[in-house]
């Protein structure tokens, strides 16, 4: 489909800086020895950064919304552009678009064209280029509408029966209720057109693959503002202010500097537990009735960010939001600047909304393996503030640089905590559990470094990324010590605050010392090379059965997915009458007859000899 507008374009040509796109105000959501040094710190000259200027106006039922929004852009592109390119995200992974472009307004007097060739891009084409260094305004308008997630489907036993289903479904990989209403809850992440990434001076208008994380990883500030009924709480990537009352609405404005990205959360039942942690007020959003998790997560948080802070280095924002949101598809939690959501699934009970079968799989201790998958999202998904929002890296060509290392915090914050022996085992049945699954499903093992687009599946990518590459640092850290690794980690992190570090930079520099040859080595044995069996063991399907799967992406997905293959109706019951042989039994051969109720590919290798 194909959508042209015709629109009017102002090129303020090295105009002065508007107030409105003045980023200074913004700062407040940075920590107060922060906002000097910050400015400083990123690529470039920090005054060039896009200002994105939200107001948002959601409905009451909070299912759909009005978005006029102001870009004001600096071309650093070092070359005069004739387009500019906003993606909107959200369009990418849902199966309808939910946001629809109504009108682009631009100041001045030049004109130019928009089109929209897909409905996550939208290209204006400008009718007199934009000089290096020359700024561009561009007003949208636009409404959107959100997914309706069924509240059954956000448990965990759902998600986990839904995972199965999806490998032979067509599931869209990435659908993960970015944009989404369930329950009274509104989730709000990719809805409104971002600048797209640009790759050798060419913007990027479409998407190889949509696995992993969408976005263009680029600084950005936000300033937002947005409108929703009374009582209706915000929470937001940034600084909220107090509410405001305008009319019969609400209005929460929110500032946000130096971020990533931008999303927010409203509800009328959100709860909320806070602790300090230093000057960051560490806040923990569910909706109400679900305090002891709300109260874990909180928890978790508080401590993973305590600990990060020590190894890795000072956490720029002043708040940090964990919340809990409708997320389904595969997705555990969600990393943005300064909040982090977490799925639902792992709030509610387990076997809430009839997940009998699933519970008995897992040997009826789902409830205690829940907690733990909490703990061990929410670590990873603070643990990205340093992976991915402090220091930045290109999460679409080397998306295992962020995700391992969040993957790694996120054994640390265990260790920590709990000891080595626990570390051990969760690492075995979130981490480890993911690379075992994806070789369960007869995919091979290989290279770990490489674009999202070049892995087969989302069983690879998961088994490959999530699973296998945080061994890398288990590794290092052996051969290094712990002061000369986690010495390297906190360099590095300065060294690359607020810029883009290179895929090896961080090798490079453990390398500085006396075992340079041996971290090599490393290195290369785990990002290039095939060597996952040997180092993580073969699968072991009755401990496979016995833990979770997948920390961050697939938690149970990895799991079931493992036992997938077949997917349809029918090996789905054939599945849960077996589980009930299994039920009192614990060997292996009643699953073996599940396995075979399946029918699935790549159980023969799982099976044979
Ligand atoms: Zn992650």
């Amino acid at each position: 489909m194909r959508v042209r507008f015709a629109l009017w374009l102002a090129l303020s040509l090295a105009a002065p800086a508007a107030a409105q796109d003045d980023p200074a105000p913004l700062y407040a959501s940075l920590r107060a020895e922060e906002r000097a040094r910050v400015p400083s710190q990123v690529e470039g000259d920090a005054a060039a950064l896009p200002v994105y200027e939200l107001a948002l106006e959601l409905s009451d039922d909070l299912r759909s919304f009005t978005l006029e929004e102001t870009v004001h852009w600096t071309n650093d592109a070092g070359r005069p552009l004739s387009s500019v390119v906003l993606r909107v995200w959200a369009n990418a992974v849902s199966p309808s678009p939910l946001v629809t472009l109504v009108s682009a307004r631009c100041e001045g007097n030049a004109t130019c064209e928009a089109t929209t060739p897909s409905p996550d891009a939208i290209v204006l084409r400008l009718s007199q280029p934009v000089p290096a260094g020359g700024r561009l305004t561009v007003r949208l308008s636009l409404r959107g509408r959100l997914a309706e997630i069924d509240p059954a489907r956000t448990t965990l036993a759902a998600q986990g029966l839904e995972g199965l289903g999806a490998l032979s479904g067509g599931h869209g990989a990435g659908d993960y209720g970015l944009l989404a209403h369930s329950d009274g809850v509104a989730s709000m992440a990719s809805f409104f057109p971002v600048l797209a990434r640009m790759r050798g001076g060419l913007w990027e208008q479409s998407d190889a693959s949509t696995m992993g994380d969408l976005g263009n990883d680029a600084l950005s500030h936000v300033d937002a503002r947005v409108r929703v009924a009374d009582g209706v709480r915000v929470v937001a990537v940034g600084l909220e202010e107090p509410p405001l009352v305008v009319g019969d609405r609400t209005e929460v404005r929110v500032r946000a500097a130096f971020v990533r990205d931008f999303a927010l959360v409203a509800g009328r039942r959100l709860a909320r537990r806070e602790r300090s942690v230093g000057s960051v007020a560490v806040r923990s959003w569910f909706v109400e009735g679900r305090e002891a998790a709300g109260a874990r997560a909180l928890d978790a948080a508080a401590h993973a960010l305590a600990l990060f802070e020590r190894r890795f280095g000072p956490y720029p924002w002043t708040q940090l939001d964990v919340v809990e949101a409708p997320l389904v598809g595969g997705a555990g939690g969600v990393e943005f600047s300064s909040m982090v959501t977490i799925a639902t699934m792992f709030y509610r009970p387990a076997g809430d909304a009839g997940g009998g079968p699933l519970a008995a799989l897992l040997g009826g201790d789902l409830e205690a393996r829940r907690e733990a998958m909490l703990e061990m999202v929410v670590a990873h998904e603070v643990g990205h503030q340093f992976w991915h929002g402090v220091v930045g890296s290109d999460s679409r060509e080397h998306p295992f640089q962020d995700e391992a290392l969040a993957q790694y915090a996120a054994m640390l914050y265990v260790e920590d905590r709990y000891g080595a022996a626990r570390a051990e085992r969760e690492t075995r049945e979130q981490v480890t559990s993911g690379y075992h699954a994806m070789r369960l499903m007869g995919r091979p093992d290989g290279r770990v470094d490489r674009p999202v687009s070049a892995f087969a599946d989302p069983l690879s990518y998961g088994g490959l990324v999530y699973g296998k590459a945080p061994h890398l640092y288990v590794a290092l850290r052996r051969v290094l010590g712990d002061r000369a690794f986690f010495g390297a980690l906190r360099e590095h992190v300065a060294a690359y605050r607020f810029r883009t570090a290179p895929p090896r930079a961080l090798y490079e520099r453990m390398a500085r010392g006396p075992r340079a040859a041996r971290v090599r080595t490393l290195v290369t044995r785990w990002l290039d090379q095939t060597h996952g069996d040997a180092d993580l063991g073969q699968a072991d399907l009755g401990r496979l059965l016995g833990g979770g799967a997948g920390g961050d992406a697939a938690a149970l997905r990895g799991l079931l997915d493992a036992l997938g293959g077949g997917g349809n109706d029918a090996a789905l019951r054939g599945l849960l009458d077996a589980l009930g042989g299994r039920r009192g039994g614990g060997n292996d051969a009643a699953l073996r007859g599940l396995l075979d109720a399946l029918g699935g590919g790549g159980l023969e290798g799982l099976l044979g000899p």
